[in-house]
């Protein structure tokens, strides 16, 4: 039998798993019945196609989301593996493919959304084809208590105790409470062999930041980031359309999506989204778990989201290819009224609404957090960071923090004054000492707080009351249109008790042209968007996801490694041996003719002797790229060093070797200075 490990990479194309794949796969193929808790694009999927393939039978996968099933049979496929899918999305033709393919014996893996289990002889189809295990993608589904629940959901026990199967439940909410439940219903309360992975997406780069004119703030997020699939997320309805609007005008190829709309345009977007390459889709968070596209290069919130653990969902559907990926938060005043209005005026039962309460109170803390937005993140789901992870916007610019006791007090005594029945404008009204005509009406211009606050300007004020309400100092009082209340646990400070420190707002002005963020070097640039409109091509030939034929992460390596051969391409992850035999050729050939084609760095030197000089340097290290007899390992120097060399003339080893480093300098340094010398 094929081990785990030759079957990752002949099939999957990857040279290793990531982590906690391998225990995963070992358990659930050694037959255990196994419950993973691993973070959205994790890789949690090849944690049951693997084994599937290890074991005998099939492995029938339970899995919500119909695009999302459709989507992992149309990959195994290309990947060369036998599977299909029962669901009410198939043609008849399909169909009778998956029958024909379970009566030979042939099919590996079969997809089946959970209502089938409802459906009459289901069971005796199940018992007739001979599964071998069951895999529940989403398993969190089986809670009543969460967003997703799915009621067939509730059937699998049954399943599971009328085959006498293992069972390997997936997903990515990780809560005591979720976990209890799975374990009770899945698994009739024997608990199974538990995975839990890290939270950390590494890949994921995290900034918040305050609103300021948000909309040109979404404009020049996206503007930088032209052309890379990515999505807005919106509270409302309304601003997804307009917001989608302005990106348009901006020049993206841009679309709204939300819970309003008719089924069939939703499903439009859906499928376009997942086709197309550099679509921005503006949504609220309806447009949420069927999104299973993996390079989603960026996601930006533009109002602040619901709780911590919807802003880690959201951010995490980008990047799930492990390539790099980017996202923006903007928060202000207004976002943390809405919240909390929703959440006061939700039906929940008080103790329900209190932990929602609690849960944007997590969020908050990590939009006005001091330092490393991971480490503040992670300590959330529990789990430690020693060192600042250097990949978030405070470890890229900490942030100005002061003491802020006096300006905390100043503006709960102007609260307190005023009976608690005033919102944030009014109050800043008082302290900056403004006497409008509200104020004036209601006396508050003989207050002692009034303009006690000259410190500070409105900007800066409404900044110490976003954060008294971030830290939950005080609440918008919903029955009295957001009027201030105070909090018990703002009473020390008002005491004198205790200290509070605050940070200054650093709003970085939208520039006009931000510099566009590359996924590569300017000099493999060029080669990776010939890549790409490759895959473009060879995706709308076959109507597939741009991702299927290869995600990005695999063309960025082609792009930076450049494999020559069809073996060198062999090693690039995620080309296993059914895309190498399929695609393999086709890329190469986009590879070599790039190559070939005038690098940038040639062209500049075109009609000048340093270009003659270029190519007789090119034409040496060609005929040495294997070493004087031809068989060593292949090495080049860079596009531009060649370049670099053809315009500096080095004349002697020593500066040749620290152009070069030792490893060229050995292969090529000697006919290098011999070409040197001559031009
Ligand atoms: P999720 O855990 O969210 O279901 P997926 O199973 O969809 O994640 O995997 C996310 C992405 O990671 C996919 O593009 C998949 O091909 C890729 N992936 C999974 N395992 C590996 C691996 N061992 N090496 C490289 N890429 C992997
Ligand atoms: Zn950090």
């Amino acid at each position: 039998m094929a081990t785990a490990q030759d079957l990752l990479s002949t099939v999957f194309g990857f040279d290793a798993f990531r982590p906690g794949q391998e225990e995963i796969v070992s358990a659930v193929a050694a037959g255990r019945n196994t419950l993973a808790i691993m973070p959205t694009g994790g890789g949690k999927s090849l944690c049951f196609q693997l084994p599937a393939l290890m074991r005998d039978g099939v492995t029938v996968v339970i899995s919500p989301l119909i695009a999302l099933m459709r989507d992992q049979v149309r990959g195994l496929t290309e990947a060369g593996v036998a599977a299909g899918a029962l669901t009410s999305g198939n043609t008849e033709d399909e169909t009778r493919e998956v029958f024909a393919a379970l009566d030979a014996g042939t099919l590996k893996l079969l997809y089946m959304a959970p209502e089938r289990l409802a459906a009459g002889g289901t069971l005796t189809l199940l018992r007739r084809i001979g599964v071998g295990l069951i895999a529940v993608d989403e398993a969190h589904c089986v809670s009543q208590w969460g967003h997703d629940f799915r009621p067939d959901y509730l059937r699998i026990g049954e399943l599971r105790r009328a085959l006498n199967v293992p069972l390997a439940a997936f997903t990515a909410t990780a809560d005591a409470e979720t976990r209890d439940e799975i374990v009770a219903r899945l698994f009739d309360g024997a608990a199974p062999e538990t995975f839990l992975r890290g939270f950390d997406r590494p890949n994921i780069h995290l900034a918040f930041s305050p609103k300021d004119k948000p909309r040109q703030q979404i404009l020049a997020f996206a503007a930088a980031r032209r052309g890379q699939s990515g999505i807005v997320y919106c509270a409302t309805r309304a601003k997804t359309e307009t917001l989608a609007a302005a990106l348009t005008e901006a020049g993206h190829t841009a679309c709204a999506y939300h819970g309003g709309m008719e089924a069939g345009p939703r499903r439009d977007v859906e499928a376009r989204f997942q086709q197309e390459d550099g679509l921005i889709v503006v949504a609220t968070v309806a447009f949420g778990m069927g999104v299973d596209k993996p390079d989603i290069r960026w996601v930006a919130h533009a109002d602040l989201p619901k709780s911590i653990e919807g802003y880690y969902q959201e951010i995490g559907r980008a990047g799930r290819d492990g390539a790099p990926a980017e996202t923006l938060t903007l928060y202000g005043a207004d976002d943390i009224r809405l919240r909390r209005a929703q959440i006061d005026e939700s039906p929940a039962p008080p103790e329900r609404r209190a932990a929602d309460h609690a849960r944007l109170n997590a969020l908050l803390g990590l939009a006005e957090a001091p330092g490393c937005r991971r480490q503040t993140l992670l300590g959330y789901f529990g789990e430690a960071v020693p060192e600042p992870c250097g990949h978030c916007d405070l470890c890229g610019s900490p942030p100005d923090r002061f003491d802020g006791t006096e300006a905390v007090r100043k503006a709960l005594s102007a609260m307190l004054r005023t009976g608690e029945s005033f919102g944030t404008g009014h109050l800043v009204d008082i302290l900056t000492g403004t006497a409008t005509e509200k104020v004036r009406a209601r006396g508050h211009d003989s207050l002692p707080t009034f303009g006690v606050g000259r410190e500070f300007d409105r900007r800066g004020w409404q900044a110490v009351f976003r954060q008294m309400m971030g830290r939950d100092l005080v609440r918008p009082d919903p029955e009295r249109h957001g009027a201030l209340r105070m909090m018990e646990a703002a009473r020390p400070i008002l005491k004198g008790e205790a200290t509070i420190e605050l940070r200054r707002d650093t709003i970085a002005a939208a520039t006009a042209r931000p510099a566009v963020k590359a996924l590569v070097s300017d000099e493999d640039a060029p080669l990776l968007s010939a890549l790409k409109a490759k895959r473009r091509a060879l995706a709308e030939a076959a109507r597939v996801p741009a991702y299927i034929i290869f995600t990005d992460r695999t063309l960025i390596e082609m792009a930076e490694t450049r494999p020559a051969t069809l073996d060198e391409m062999a090693r690039i992850g995620g080309v296993g041996a059914s895309k190498l035999d399929r695609y393999g050729a086709a890329f190469l050939e986009v590879i070599t003719g790039a190559t070939e084609m005038p690098h940038p760095a040639r062209r500049r030197l075109a009609g000048r002797p340093s270009g003659d000089l270029f190519d007789r340097l090119m034409d040496v290290q060609a005929r040495l790229a294997r070493g004087e007899d031809g068989c060593d390992k292949p090495l080049s120097c860079s596009t531009s060093l060649v370049a670099k060399l053809a315009e500096t003339r080095p004349r002697d080893m020593v500066t040749l070797t620290r152009l070069l480093g030792e490893r060229r300098a050995d292969r090529f340094g000697q006919a290098f200075l011999e070409v040197l010398s001559e031009g």
